[in-house]
């Protein structure tokens, strides 16, 4: 088969195949067709990928000719009908956000994959694209937030004073929550942290960050670990909580997200002027809504001396690492459906296949996103 890498379109860094992944494809008897100029924003020339074992082509090319296309973003729009009903479209698509482009794909009837519905569970771990995309978007949030800030995160005592350490406040302590705990911790503040699953407590506590409790969070098993909408009780109680603490914060990192649904909102515009001036929010869930009522995506915005950064791209500011750890997930994932002539075999019997299609020969294979059109 021959898989076809193509450059990211807009304002993406990363590619989703560094050479030294698209070298084990190849010595799988895959061939890799890459676009020129597919790495270059990611400091990774063409010559790279030739020496990997790829061929370079044009972009019309990779569309012709490839069995499997493979981007991190979604298809432009002007790209959509170059996808060929044979073709297979592996990226990360968010369908359970984005339902218009699922059902262009059903009505073509592409065989599509969206790698952030690879499921949860342990099997999939080194194809989770989500976690380890978290993971950079923790560590850099943390890293703006102190290069904005105009304190110090950590405790200085010295012949010219002594340095209090900043206040952290993290909202939400999934992947990228802890890895901001961590990153946070490693530079010296103090730091505290709201979810609305108790189960992560003990993590919190362990990276050294205090776990702040609002009793009463509704939690479901059957949520597969996820969060799930809470009372309104419930959500009055944490507000308070979370307005108290923003009030005393130098850095609100806001992570707080429900799969599929706009982001909880746990910051408003009342918090957010209660925060001392010079403070910094900087908020990951931005491109579903925020968790600041003042969040714009892909902006800043200074609210009374506040800075209200919504950045929802992370990944792309670091593209060499982002894009090791992206391909790595690429590669565990197709290794399910590569025959050993480097065929492709779309196993569906396997639920990780299965859990990660969402459209094949017009019909939805993701048991959430059908979910969504019944
Ligand atoms: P996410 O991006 O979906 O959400 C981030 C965090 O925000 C979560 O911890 C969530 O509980 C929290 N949140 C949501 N609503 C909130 C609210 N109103 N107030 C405060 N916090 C709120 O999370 P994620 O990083 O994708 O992780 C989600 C789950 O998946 C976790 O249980 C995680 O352990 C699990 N996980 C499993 C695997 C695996 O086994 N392959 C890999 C990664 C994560």
């Amino acid at each position: 088969m021959i898989l076809g890498l193509l450059k990211e379109h807009g304002k993406e860094n990363r590619v989703a195949l560094l050479p030294e992944i698209v070298k084990t494809f190849t010595d799988m008897k895959v061939e890799v067709l890459v676009e020129k100029g597919a790495g270059e924003n990611a400091f990774t020339p063409d010559g790279d990928y030739e020496a990997a074992g790829a061929k370079i082509g044009s972009r019309a090319d990779v569309f012709k000719k490839s069995d499997v296309l493979l981007q991190i973003q979604p298809p432009a729009d002007e790209d959509i009908q170059k996808i060929q009903k044979s073709q297979v479209w592996i990226s990360a698509f968010n369908p359970l956000w984005d339902t218009d482009l699922v059902k262009t794909f059903l009505k073509d009837g592409v065989t599509t994959f969206s790698l952030d519905l690879i499921p949860r569970t342990t099997r999939a771990q080194a194809m989770d694209i989500l976690s380890s995309m978290a993971t950079v978007s923790g560590y850099l949030a943390v890293l703006e937030a102190a290069s904005k800030l105009p304190t110090f995160f950590p405790m200085f005592m010295t012949a010219a004073g002594t340095i209090r350490p900043a206040n952290v406040l993290i909202l939400g302590a999934g992947v990228a929550g802890l890895q901001a705990i961590a990153t946070s911790r490693k530079l010296g503040a103090q730091v505290q942290v709201f979810d609305v699953r108790s189960a992560v407590k003990e993590e919190v506590k362990s990276l050294g960050g205090k776990f702040v409790e609002v009793e009463g969070a509704t939690e479901d098993k059957a949520a597969g670990g996820y969060a799930v909408e809470q009372t309104e009780e419930y959500k009055q109680k944490q507000q308070q909580a979370i307005n108290d603490i923003a009030a005393k914060s130098n850095v609100v990192i806001c992570t707080a997200q429900i799969p599929g649904k706009k982001a909880p909102l746990l910051l408003p515009a009342e918090a957010v002027e209660r925060m001392k001036p010079g403070s910094v929010i900087i908020d990951l869930a931005a491109s579903t809504g925020g968790n600041c009522e003042l969040t714009k995506n892909d902006e800043t915005v200074v609210n009374n001396g506040v800075s209200i950064i919504g950045q929802s791209n992370y990944p792309s500011q670091m593209p060499m690492d982002a894009s090791k750890m992206f391909g790595k997930n690429v590669l565990n994932f197709m290794k399910l459906m590569i025959t050993e002539e480097g065929a492709l075999n779309l196993n569906f019997e396997d639920d990780i296949v299965k859990g990660t299609c969402i459209t094949h020969s017009g019909e939805i294979y993701n048991e959430r996103v059908k979910s969504l059109f019944e």
